[in-house]
């Protein structure tokens, strides 16, 4: 009976682990080493570079005189500090972070950096990815009497560290490293050094810049390091601790490179358009995808629009091979990133409206090719062909520069649970008439790693096809409705 009750307790338990939104986030990491700079300005300008990837929340802390200070709060890099707040965050080392969660709840206990406290000191973490063993490790943790203040992963990843005996922090990190499955690239803050840290797979980006001749700078992407004036080293490479301080840079390499798995989705819509990854710039990488869906799915047509903004190099490059001139077909509101205040009925019926505004002129009486980067749920894509229809377009022909998303991301993407994915539901004909477009198609999977340029086993693309790089366990696939289906080549 006894036992009977704990595993109903353990279920429940189980259950709101999983299901928490903050299991399932997109983030951004910027770490910073430099005694002779304003630390806490710097982090804050290369927060601002990575707003896209979290909007959520954000933080900074700051170390020096062996202590740790910081500032967390929800919404933009630019609502949560002020001048004031900078010049009080002072040191030699920072670590920023910006959160992302898709879910209604939000709560300001899951900002980040969190702080810790390990034998050799205080330390701060900034975590972008996902364990899928959170509530194996959750268990272990509790049964050895550490508690919990919060659901996340990262609250999770911190307290392995926390309750290690290792001498050293990165000792520590490396021991946690030996435990924790998943989805991690870490900011690692202690008052006089800067680490970072990345899975054996390397699933999100990291990558470390030089500031002058006496930074480091740690981030999540390439294009933070140029916003502060820091020139690109090198990524992280997957299963490293990269610790930088006044030694320079030490790098220890945890495990021996696994298959590298980075995920692909950053090539085609999260990273911005400017960062490098792989060596590859983002915007030309997606310029490459928009031209061999031209070759792959010609249109008969007048005008190529993109969707805004993540559109934009796609359609550029759709515009390119195809012949047909390219031009804006959208107006988006370019203020609108999340906003707070709940429309009435009258306007929730105009829905897209709000961010979006067809340019009547530009499309009416026209034959268009509309380009966009993905469809997730398809409930932004149905209204936004209405609108240009209604505005006069002739024809509306589709095409999405990526294959039909049919899985669910375990790896820090909320891309929600499986039946809410359109393509897990429908055939992509069924789509085009669900949406209402003329003709609709998606980029191959051969085409978009021919787009990419590497071989395929370099990258994680389980969201199109299933292949998991990581395993994941049968109960955090029960938690995103996980159906058995076959893998798709
Ligand atoms: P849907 O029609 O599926 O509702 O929306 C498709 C649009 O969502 C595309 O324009 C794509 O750029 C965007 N998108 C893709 N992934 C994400 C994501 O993770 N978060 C947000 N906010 N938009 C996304
Ligand atoms: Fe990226 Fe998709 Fe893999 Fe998630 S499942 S890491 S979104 S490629
Ligand atoms: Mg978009």
């Amino acid at each position: 009976m006894a036992d009977a009750r704990s595993s109903a307790r353990e279920k429940q338990a189980q259950h709101r682990l999983l299901a928490h939104p903050s299991c399932h986030e997109k983030c951004g990491v910027f770490g910073i080493y430099a005694p002779t700079h304003d630390v806490a300005r710097l982090s804050y300008f290369g927060l601002y570079a990575l707003q896209h990837r979290g909007q959520e929340s954000a933080g900074i802390a700051v170390g020096h005189n062996g202590k740790i200070e910081y500032h967390t709060g929800m919404g933009l890099v630019s609502t949560v500090f002020d001048e004031e707040t900078i010049e009080r965050l002072r040191g030699q080392v920072a670590l920023g972070h910006v959160r992302y969660s898709t879910t209604g709840t939000t709560s300001a206990a899951n900002a980040q950096p969190l702080i810790g406290e390990h034998r050799s000191g205080p330390f701060a973490i900034g975590h972008n990815g996902n364990l899928v063993n959170t509530f194996h490790l959750r268990e272990q943790l509790s049964e050895e009497g550490v508690e919990f203040s919060s659901t996340t992963d990262t609250e999770v990843i911190l307290r392995l560290i926390e309750q290690s005996s290792a001498p050293s922090l990165e000792l520590a990190i490396a021991e946690a490293m030996h435990r924790m499955q998943g989805a991690y690239s870490l900011g690692i803050m202690v008052p006089d050094r800067i680490i970072a840290v990345r899975d054996p797979h390397g699933v999100r980006p990291l990558c470390i810049g030089r500031l002058n001749n006496d930074g480091w700078v740690i981030s999540s992407e390439s294009c933070a390091l140029h916003v502060i004036g820091a020139r690109f080293v090198r990524e992280v490479e997957p299963g490293q601790i990269v610790t930088f301080s006044k030694s320079g840079m030490e790098a220890i390499q945890v495990f021996e490179p696994e298959r590298k798995a980075m995920c692909i989705f950053e090539f085609i819509y999260f990273a911005r358009p400017d960062s490098h990854i792989y060596g590859r710039n983002i915007y030309t990488t997606r310029q490459r995808m928009g031209n061999l869906l031209a070759q792959q799915a010609p249109a008969d047509a007048d005008l190529v629009i993109p969707v805004p903004e993540s559109g934009i190099p796609h359609a550029v490059g759709y515009a390119e091979v195809s012949g047909i001139p390219y031009g804006q077909g959208f107006i988006k509101n370019r203020y609108i990133h999340r906003t707070f205040i709940t429309p009435d009925q009258r306007l929730r019926d105009l829905g897209v409206h709000i961010k979006l505004a067809p340019l009547k002129e530009a499309i009416a009486g026209k034959r268009l090719v509309v380009v966009d980067d993905s469809i997730v749920r398809g409930t932004t894509t149905g209204p936004e062909i209405s609108l240009l229809r209604e505005a006069g377009a002739r024809e509306v022909h589709l095409r999405i520069n990526c294959p039909p998303l049919r899985y669910p991301c375990f790896y820090g993407i909320d891309t929600s649970t499986q039946e809410e994915l359109i393509a897990a539901r429908m055939t992509v004909e069924e789509i085009r008439d669900h949406l209402g477009a003329d003709s609709l198609e998606y980029l191959t999977m051969p085409n978009l790693v021919k787009a990419v340029g590497l071989p395929k086993n370099n990258f994680c693309t389980a969201c199109f096809d299933a292949r998991y790089p990581i395993p994941i366990p049968e109960a955090v696939k029960i938690s995103k409705a996980m159906l058995e289906t076959e893998d798709v080549k």
